[in-house]
């Protein structure tokens, strides 16, 4: 179990993370999404018990990372974005060495153990300079699980890998659930919404959404953009909708009209059926277009641009005048 309590962290003048808040739940694979720069490793090195938080809490499998941290780092497994292995060690020399430093008894046994649950054990013996680099990322998430721990924090554990060791490694991480509460860190949308059970989005130090795939995509389909078709030219059609108040825009293809509200917490099939129905027009389909989570994610983001702009509204009604004036 992970619970991250307003976590800040600011190097020097710079706020890298801005007071965020979620829980991974054991069972569960979290994915920790954002773009570069967004803040994921630095909260991870916090949650890891590397690098002290500048305020706000978070406890690892009950322990403060703060106060606690060797307590934290006894129970947890950390995959870096890169890992620091020693080349000229064979896999098994080298998780014997990381198992000593962590006290474990029975090293060569366990070695073993944990290249057979990363599927290397036939590498075992293999220098580590020999290794592929999907090789060597398993042997880096083998001494993550030597002491088996409750929890398993992976930074960008797919980065630099060639498309079937990516699969082969999402699929282990996806395994690792049974035993382990994972969280992983990740810029690749569609990796995140393979993988996870909970996707927490952070941009620009900030969590900007969080829920399961599909509660994220639910939250944009109940607003989200829709797709028309009616017994009336298209051309026609678009003037009609686009001037509506709550539509933002409308775009023409090939199986009609995709019309895009202004906000994504208002669905604007009613207003739509109703203005076709006014001009005469039979409706033929109505629907919310899918969503994937790289739709959400682009969404989110803008929305968060938006917001930025708008200079600290007074009411309401001037902050949606606003936001409308922003849109692209
Ligand atoms: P990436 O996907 O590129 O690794 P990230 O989401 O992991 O990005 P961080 O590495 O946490 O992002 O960096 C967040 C911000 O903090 C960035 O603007 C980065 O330049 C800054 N930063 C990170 N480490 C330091 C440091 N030691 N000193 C100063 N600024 C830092």
């Amino acid at each position: 179990m992970i619970e991250v309590n307003e976590l800040v962290k600011q190097y020097g003048d710079f706020v890298a993370v801005k007071g965020i808040s979620f829980n991974a739940q054991p069972g569960q694979v979290t994915g920790f999404l954002g773009p570069n720069g967004a803040g994921k490793t630095t909260t991870l090195r916090m949650l890891t018990g590397f690098m002290p938080p500048t305020a706000g809490s978070a406890k690892v499998a009950g322990f403060d990372v703060f106060d606690q941290s060797m307590e934290v780092r006894k129970r947890v497994g950390y995959l870096p974005e890169s890992v620091p292995l020693y080349r000229d060690m064979t896999a098994v020399q080298y998780l014997m060495y990381i198992g000593e430093i962590r006290g474990i008894k029975h090293r060569r046994e366990r070695a073993y153990e944990v290249l057979r649950r990363v599927g290397l054990s036939h590498r075992g013996d293999s220098l580590i300079r020999t290794l592929s680099k999907g090789m060597r990322q398993r042997v880096g998430l083998a001494q993550a699980l030597i002491h088996d721990p409750e929890v398993l924090i992976l930074d960008e554990p797919t980065i630099g890998l060639d498309p079937i060791q990516v699969l082969e490694l999402r699929d282990l991480i996806s395994e690792l659930r049974q035993k382990h509460t994972v969280l992983f860190s990740t810029h690749i949308l569609s990796e995140a919404e393979q993988v996870c059970d909970k996707v927490v989005i952070i941009q620009q130090g900030a969590i900007i959404a969080q829920g399961t795939p599909t509660e994220l995509r639910a939250t944009l389909e109940r607003g989200g953009r829709v797709l028309v078709r009616a017994n009336a030219p298209v051309e026609d059609l678009s003037e009609a909708l686009g001037t509506l108040p709550s539509v933002l825009h409308t775009e023409i293809v090939t199986e009609g009209l995709v019309v895009t509200p202004k906000t994504t917490d208002h669905d604007p099939r009613p207003e739509v059926a109703r203005r076709i129905i006014e001009r005469g027009w039979s409706l033929i389909e109505l629907r919310p277009l899918a969503v994937n989570l790289e739709e959400i994610f682009l969404e989110l983001t803008r929305a968060q641009k938006r917001a930025e702009v708008v200079e600290a509204p007074p009411s309401e009604t001037q902050s949606e005048t606003s936001e409308a004036e922003v849109q692209e």
